[in-house]
């Protein structure tokens, strides 16, 4: 027999400021099913109307053009007061900024939606929520207020809460977008507990691609419309971490083909050492100047690859390189160019050097040292003004992600650039696109030297 979805949505469309000069199509004819007990995410850049979509599937937005079908019931045709009602029985949400109330205990936030259940007694509300804190590993807190608590405890509690009437649906958006890496990892865990073993049906909004294979399907969202659904695997199969690589196990690779395989995982060995041989030259040239012809291009080319072995020691010999006429061997840049030039290169060759010299030989440098290094670096090189030093963590969180793997350029560049309040450190697009390239650069330059030496 076949599944009959729990969600079915038909045309929907939601427009915001509708006939005003600022109209807004935040969803275009949004056609989707979801069955019970899958784990959903839905995927696309800051704005693209994930969160529209999923607040359409809790009830919470009223103003829609289509049907929205929870468990055979179309929940655009619901009175107010039903609608409240369907919401508190069928859903539970989790935010990213956990909405906790200051006010009220730990123990008191969670017995609160407890409310619409007039058949419980006071007691057996509070021992339904005390049983999902501890569950929740955070029982003893019960009485301390969601200040005291840190991020990832408190969105435990906004779990338990969400699972207190104990809802078939579980909603989240960008539920771990406030926490450290550690504990966003913890709470992801816990979606997948939840889904696997008591069968909740979970839809996450995130942004942040890291998170994506633990979902059977990841619908993916663009300027307001579906453009594309994504199977990671069936129903019922159990989400197995792809993260799991023992650090100690056996391998033959260096610690730079480690992370280089790491970086790029579609390449195969055979491809990575041909590939990056002569690769860090040539994206040096093309991150400081474009346009060249590719006679100009591949005489700088060389050049700049014996200053990777070399370094830049002889700065005057270099400007002069750049300066003098092609048929004296040098590349013929007016001297304004061939200055800025001479300077930038200096400073990208030179930075190259010391980590790819500091990454030889037994005693290599540690992966924490060089993301360090590296965030240290950008955060100086970009004049990166952090407001928050959550924010700094964050970046240092996503150069780890992208060192180990687990996101790929594009995404580095899109998590940096994301708001603070998504879940991203906030930099301006085009400077994100500058960070993310100069770190690609270090990265491919680091282990180019490796192959030199
Ligand atoms: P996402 O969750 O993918 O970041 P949203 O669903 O929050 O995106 O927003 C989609 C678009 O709709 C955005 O351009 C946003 O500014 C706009 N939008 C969202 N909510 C409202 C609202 N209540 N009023 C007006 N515009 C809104």
């Amino acid at each position: 027999m076949a599944v009959t979805p729990i969600i079915k949505i038909n045309n929907l469309s939601i427009t915001y400021f509708k006939g005003r000069d600022n109209e807004m199509r935040a969803l275009k004819n949004v056609n989707l099913e979801i069955y019970p007990g899958e784990f959903v995410i839905f995927f696309g850049p800051s704005g693209c109307g994930k969160s529209t979509l999923l607040y359409a599937i809790s009830g919470l937005e009223t103003e829609i053009d289509g049907e929205i079908i929870i468990d055979g019931q179309d929940i655009s045709n619901l009175k107010s007061r039903d609608l409240e009602l369907f919401h508190q029985r069928k859903i539970g949400m989790i935010f990213q900024a956990y909405y906790l109330i200051g006010s009220l205990s730990v123990l008191k936030n969670v017995i609160l939606p407890q409310v619409v259940n007039r058949h419980k007694s006071n007691k057996e509300r509070k021992k339904r929520a005390m049983e999902l804190l501890s569950e929740f590993g955070i029982s003893q807190e019960y009485n301390r207020y969601p200040s005291e608590l840190s991020g990832g405890q408190q969105q435990r509690v906004a779990i338990s809460r969400a699972l207190v009437n104990d809802p078939d649906v579980l909603l989240a958006d960008e539920p771990v977008g406030n926490l450290d890496s550690k504990s966003s990892e913890d709470v992801m865990k816990l979606f997948s507990k939840l889904n696997e073993e008591q069968k909740k049906t979970v839809i996450l909004v995130t942004h942040n691609p890291s998170h994506l294979d633990m979902a059977h399907r990841v619908f993916f969202i663009k300027d307001g419309n579906l453009v594309s659904i994504k199977k990671n695997r069936e129903l019922g199969e159990k989400f197995i971490s792809k993260h799991t690589e023992s650090a100690s196990s056996e391998h033959p690779l260096t610690q730079d083909l480690r992370l280089l395989k790491k970086i790029h995982p579609e390449l195969s060995l055979d491809e990575t050492k041909p590939l990056f041989k002569n690769y860090k030259a040539r994206e040096v040239i093309f991150e400081v100047f474009t346009g060249m012809t590719s006679e100009e291009l591949s005489s700088l080319e060389k050049y700049v690859d014996k200053l990777l072995v070399s370094g830049v020691n002889d700065r005057e010999k270099m400007f002069h390189y750049l300066d003098e006429n092609i048929k004296n061997g040098g590349l013929g840049l007016d001297k304004r160019t061939a200055l800025n030039l001479t300077n930038k290169i200096k400073s990208i060759v030179n930075k190259i050097n010391e980590l790819g010299l500091e990454g030889k030989g037994a005693d290599e440098i540690s992966l924490d040292a060089m993301i360090l290094k590296l965030r240290s670096y950008l955060e100086t090189e970009f004049k990166i003004k952090f407001k928050k030093s959550e924010a700094r963590q964050r970046f240092e969180d996503r150069i780890r992600d992208r060192l180990d793997g687990k996101i790929n350029k594009e995404q580095f560049q899109m998590l940096i650039n994301a708001t603070f309040s998504k879940g991203g450190v906030g930099i301006h697009i085009r400077r994100a696109k500058k960070i993310s390239d100069r770190l690609e650069l270090l990265l491919l330059g680091r282990q180019h030297q490796h192959y030199k030496n």
